[in-house]
């Protein structure tokens, strides 16, 4: 079109130019001016669009930094309860391991009053074994010696068991 258009200028220049070629050269140019009308036009809806859009573009960014800001946020809240989580589970461990100890201590001591009350009732059939006698309160109602004569009350068994009391005694006294 524009070759078309300059060739028409430079024949008219030389004076060559037909009156047929000079019309065609008006309506090249009107219709150039159209076209550039038209791009005008563009351009200021283009230009337009641009203002309307950066009102929005400055929202978004606007909001893409609040968003960022709460995502450092939440972030480090993240790490936080991370961290408590590990403090949690720690202590979580310990108390496992406290609760294991005291119910291992706690058979060890059901154990120890069993073995105790197996021990005392023991002691207690041996003692019914070495009664005084009734046909002598002075004797023993078991034990006598290699004659049949009844041993004095208390017997050595008895007295061996008392000697353990008063051996206690004695420490705990002390
Ligand atoms: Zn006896």
């Amino acid at each position: 079109m524009t070759d078309r258009l300059l060739h028409l200028v430079d024949r008219a220049r030389r004076g060559v130019a037909l009156d047929a070629e000079l019309d065609q050269l008006a309506a090249g140019i009107t219709e150039q001016a159209a076209r550039i009308t038209t791009l005008e036009h563009v351009a200021a809806g283009n230009k337009r669009h641009v203002q309307l859009i950066v009102p929005e573009l400055d929202q978004l960014t606007t909001r893409a930094e609040k968003a960022e800001r709460a995502v450092d946020h939440l972030t480090d809240r993240h790490r936080g309860a991370e961290a408590r989580i590990d403090e949690l589970e720690q202590q979580l461990a310990e108390a496992d391991a406290e609760t294991t100890e005291v119910l291992e201590h706690n058979d060890a001591t059901c154990e120890a009053v069993a073995a105790r009350d197996q021990a005392e009732a023991a002691i207690e059939r041996v003692r019914e074994l070495h009664p005084r006698w009734d046909a002598d309160p002075a004797s023993c109602a078991h034990c006598h010696d290699s004659y049949g004569t009844p041993l004095r009350y208390p017997c050595p068994t008895i007295t061996i068991l008392d000697g353990q009391q008063s051996v206690t005694g004695e420490f705990d006294g002390s």
